[in-house]
């Protein structure tokens, strides 16, 4: 069978008392049905309304209509929580009975039920048209009065807030699938790539017992594989930083000493351009060495990718104000102002180097983060055609 809600009103107090009432008697009224009936159909579900109103505040009425061609009657639901001292013979449900012909009291899914139906004579001639337009019809009229209008904004609010609510959970759920596919496909990805390392490695050790041409063709795969596995390392960073689960292996270390190590590694893998470091006065300092290496990596690739070979890169450090300064500067492309508002934010890359210079625009995400994590800063200035400088701080320890 067929039902067709036409209106719903929650039950929570006497104002909905007289909604409920109003409410049958002009759908009632709307279907054609005599005056009588009307009456005796809404004064049935203001009954059981009543009734239901005494003992809880959170009962629901629906009217309906349901049936199929040429048998249609005019059906009230009302659903409330199980009341364990509201039994079908109740006062106000007993007067009911004996208004309407058809009249059912069950408990479904935990919630008390109560189903009243008024058979609709064939001659009113109802059909799934004009069920149509009774729903259109209650659907645009206006408020009875200005208690209706405002339970009708309630209502709708709390409609809206639930399906935000439910929109909100589906985009998280989503989310969190995505950095779990990451996560895995990520680590995945790793282990075949750090046994290429291996072995590329092993050839460009053994580079006395081959021809140049394979050499060249060993050095080349040895550099994307090192692309490759730093891309990985992103993309596993990326995702334990949306999951939270970065840490942190902090020691206290002397901090210029710590930088001439990782700037001389750096200078041998960016061959293509000179790298001066020019340190400053030393402290110390407490950081994760591989994360900060990591930094420190990423600002001076950044400046090598960015800047055409044989332009120099400078590396300087100082201490202002209880903080370790390194400042990374290039003589390359440098950004617009728009562009340096943008660099620090996930996945961001500019359009122009888009299609000249390969990356996934996490590296500087990744940096800041870390950066931050140790309690410093990072930042930069540039010019345009001119070249870079990225500056991060660390606090002294
Ligand atoms: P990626 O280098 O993979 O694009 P990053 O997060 O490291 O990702 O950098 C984001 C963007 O910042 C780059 O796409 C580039 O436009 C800009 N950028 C970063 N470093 C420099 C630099 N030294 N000179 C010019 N532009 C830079």
């Amino acid at each position: 069978m067929t039902m067709t809600d036409i209106i719903s009103i929650t039950l929570e107090n006497e104002m909905d008392l007289v909604l409920a009432h109003k409410r049958s008697m002009k759908v009632a009224e709307k279907i054609g049905l005599t005056v009588a009936t009307q009456t005796a159909f809404a004064t049935a579900v203001a009954e059981v309304a009543r009734t239901v109103i005494d003992h809880t505040n959170m009962g629901n009425l629906q009217l309906a209509i349901s049936g199929s061609h040429p048998r249609f009657s005019l059906n009230a639901v009302i659903v409330f929580g199980p009341i364990a001292e509201l039994k079908k013979d109740d006062e106000g449900f007993f007067y009911a009975q004996k208004l309407v012909p058809e009249f059912s009291f069950e408990t479904r899914d935990g919630s008390s039920v109560i189903e009243m139906a008024m058979g609709i004579p064939r001659s009113l001639r109802m059909d799934a048209l004009k069920i149509a337009a009774l729903k259109a019809f209650f659907l645009t009229e206006e408020p009875l009065n200005a208690y209706e209008e405002i339970k009708n904004r309630k209502n709708f609010l709390s409609k809206v807030t639930s399906e935000q609510e439910l929109e909100i959970k589906h985009e998280k759920f989503i989310n969190e699938k995505k950095s779990e596919f990451i996560s895995i496909a990520s680590h995945e990805i790793k282990t075949p790539i750090t046994i290429l390392k291996a072995y590329t490695q092993m050839l460009v050790k053994n580079h006395d017992n081959f021809d140049p041409k394979i050499n060249s063709i060993v050095d080349k795969l040895d550099q994307q594989t090192t692309k490759l596995t730093t891309l990985v390392q992103q993309l596993m960073d990326v995702s334990q930083m949306e999951n939270g689960t970065m840490t942190y292996n902090r020691e206290d270390m002397a901090f210029n000493a710590f930088m001439k190590d990782i700037v001389d590694v750096l200078t041998q893998a960016h061959a293509t351009h000179p790298i001066v470091l020019n340190l400053g006065a030393d402290t110390h300092v407490s950081i994760d060495k591989l994360r900060m290496e990591q930094v420190i990596t990423n600002l001076l690739g950044n400046a090598a990718k960015y800047s055409p070979p044989g332009t120099s890169i400078n590396v300087d450090t100082k201490i202002e104000n209880n903080f370790a300064i390194v400042s990374v500067s290039d003589e390359g492309i440098g950004m617009s102002p728009e562009t340096l508002g943008l660099i620090f934010e996930k996945f961001y890359r500019n359009k122009e180097v888009m299609t000249t210079h390969p990356g996934l625009g996490m590296g500087l995400y990744i940096t800041s983060k870390i950066v931050v994590d140790h309690g410093g800063k990072i930042w930069a200035e540039s010019t345009d055609g001119k070249g870079s400088i990225f500056h991060i701080s660390i606090p002294r320890k």
